[in-house]
C-alpha cells in the first residue's frame, strides 16, 4: 500500500488556495488543506474540499464533442480546434470582429488568460473579452 499527499493549488477560483491531494495506490482518495500555504493558511471553502470530485466522475468530458444535427459526436483535438478556427474566421470575415467574443476562466493561469486576450485583440481585432469570475 502506497500513500502520499501531493501539494497543489485548488483549480476552482483565482484565490489559489493550497491543498494536498491524498493518493492511495495511485487513486485519489481525498483532499487536505495546506496549513503552510500563504493564501489559505489551512482553510478551504466547500469547492476546495471537493476539488477532485470531477476527476473520476462518469459525466466528465474527456474528448471534444462536435454538434452534428441534433446530437454530438466525439472528435480529436486537432479536428475540433481546426473547426473552431475555421468558424471564427468565417464569422469575422462575414460579420466583422465585433461579432466575436472570448470568455476565459479563473481556472487558467494568468499567462493563459493573457494569451487569450492577446489572441482576441491582436489577431481578431476585438475587445470582446470577459472572464468567468465576473459572471
Ligand atoms: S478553496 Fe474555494 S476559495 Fe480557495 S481557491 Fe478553491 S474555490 Fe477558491
Amino acid at each position: 500500500m502506497e500513500y502520499k499527499n501531493v501539494l497543489t493549488v485548488c483549480p476552482y477560483c483565482g484565490a489559489g488556495c493550497g491543498l494536498y491531494i491524498q493518493v492511495l495506490d495511485g487513486e485519489i482518495v481525498g483532499v487536505l488543506p495546506a496549513k503552510e500555504h500563504p493564501v489559505s493558511r489551512g482553510k478551504l471553502c466547500i469547492k476546495g474540499w471537493n476539488a477532485t470530485a470531477f476527476v473520476n466522475h462518469p459525466d466528465r468530458l474527456k474528448k471534444p464533442l462536435i454538434r452534428e444535427g441534433g446530437s454530438f459526436r466525439e472528435a480529436s483535438w486537432d479536428e475540433a480546434l481546426s473547426l473552431i478556427a475555421e468558424k471564427l474566421l468565417q464569422i469575422r470575415d462575414t460579420y466583422g470582429p465585433q461579432a466575436i467574443g472570448f470568455f476565459s476562466s479563473a481556472k487558467c493561469t494568468n499567462e493563459e488568460n493573457y494569451l487569450l486576450q492577446k489572441l482576441a485583440r491582436s489577431f481578431f481585432k476585438t475587445n470582446n473579452v470577459d472572464h468567468c469570475a465576473r459572471l
